[in-house]
């Protein structure tokens, strides 16, 4: 099966499924609208049965308010119904896939066949795309799944197709935005800056609570959000009359997680997909482990931001909600050795909200713990290259700085 096929099949699976699912709540709203219809009929026919007899024009009312109730109930049956036989045109129009593939369990296994297979052949899926978005971070993941990314628009000879994007939280580390930028203009890829309204400070400010690992609303809402509408916009200047294949990179690793381990090289977005575009999620570099990514880096002369020279093995947030207690340490004495203003900053905002950084301890108690290890072991020190020599060897990072001088 071609490409471009595959993506067609893919989306067709999607759509049958839509459609089942329309079908199924059609049905549940038809069943739903004759139990109402019946019991307004019954509600008519008490009110109807007494009035004879009562003879008086006291009971007017209720049987008004009754018939109103029928007539509304038959309103809703011919509605329902109306829905249904929808429904049932478009399950007809979908009827291939829904043939197929008839259960859900059956659609899901054939797209995640037909993804997988999509993913062995980089060059070939970048051919077939009108769109690859990368979101970076700027960090050491995003830039090799840009690199990787590249190198397969380069050997498809379609650059011209691939966009980098990059969020400004304002809560990262200095010189990350700047870096995101570099990393795009060094490809020749043309760069958008994000910056949600607020940023991440605005946000726990605004809900007097820091995220979580459950209520991660920094990604969801600050990351993740602005996407759709950046897609949109794309999509729409691609001015195309079908629907639009879009590829969204990201630099996912199954290493980093559990969670992540489980997450496909290539998955449906569902979503973001809609009748105008179709929206895959590419984790191209998931099968990786830190010590390839580090070598991807340093054997291309890659520019990584020094922050992973410190011994923080992630350029996140300065204090990310997910991090323990020796990662927030560290980087709080990275802060003082830096002198940067984050460590007061984001104390003062701990207390003034009421709400502890982390449920098990607080933000000013690691800045407590920070102060004590500096006045110990004095202010924390590194030098350029040391995140390739702690990975690589000396040999691989003296390489790394005379390809960067
Ligand atoms: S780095 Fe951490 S705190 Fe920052 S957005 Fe990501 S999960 Fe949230």
């Amino acid at each position: 099966m071609s490409t471009t096929n595959a993506l067609r099949t893919i989306d067709m699976i999607r759509r049958a499924g839509k459609t089942a699912d329309a079908y199924r709540t059609a049905q549940h709203a038809v069943r739903e609208a004759h139990d109402e219809h019946g019991a307004a009929q019954a509600q008519l026919h008490h009110r109807r049965d007494p009035m004879p007899a009562m003879g008086g024009t006291g009971r007017a009312s209720p049987l008004l308010a009754a018939v109103q109730e029928h007539r509304k109930a038959e309103q809703k049956v011919r509605k329902a119904e109306a829905r249904l036989q929808r429904a049932a045109a478009a399950v007809q129009a979908h009827r291939p896939a829904l043939n197929r593939y008839p259960t859900e369990h059956n659609r899901h296994r054939a797209t995640t066949v037909l993804l997988d297979r999509l993913a062995d052949h980089p060059v070939d899926l970048i051919r077939a795309a009108d769109l690859v978005i990368i979101q970076t971070s700027s960090g050491k993941d995003s830039l090799v799944a840009m690199h990787r990314t590249v190198a397969a628009a380069k050997a498809a000879g379609c650059l011209h197709k691939v966009r980098v994007m990059h969020c400004d939280l304002g809560s990262e580390w200095p010189g990350v935005p700047d870096l995101a930028r570099r990393q795009a203009e060094h490809y020749g890829i043309p760069f958008l800056l994000v910056t949600p309204d607020g940023g991440f400070l605005g946000m726990v400010e605004n809900r007097l609570m820091w995220p979580d690992a459950k209520r991660r609303l920094c990604t969801s809402t600050l990351k993740r959000d602005p996407t759709g509408p950046v897609i949109t916009t794309w999509v729409r200047e691609l001015g195309l009359d079908r629907q639009a294949i879009v590829l969204n990179v990201l630099g996912v690793r199954g290493a980093e997680s559990a969670s992540r381990a489980l997450k496909a090289r290539l998955a449906l977005d569902t979503r973001t997909t809609s009748a105008n575009r179709l929206v895959l999620t590419w984790n191209i570099i998931h099968g990786l482990s830190e010590q390839q990514i580090w070598h991807d880096i340093a054997s291309n002369g890659l520019e990584y931001h020094p922050i992973y020279d410190t011994g923080l093995e992630r350029l996140s947030c300065v204090y990310c909600v997910l991090a323990g207690p020796d990662w927030l340490i560290l980087a709080t004495r990275v802060c003082f050795a830096l002198e940067l203003p984050h460590p007061k900053t984001f104390a003062e905002l701990e207390q003034r909200i009421g709400h502890s950084f982390k449920q098990n301890f607080t933000l000013n108690s690691i800045v407590a713990a920070a102060r004590i290890l500096d006045a110990l072991d004095g202010p924390i020190t590194w030098r350029r290259g040391d995140a390739v020599r702690r990975h690589l060897g000396p040999a691989a990072a003296d390489q790394y700085l005379a390809l960067t001088r």
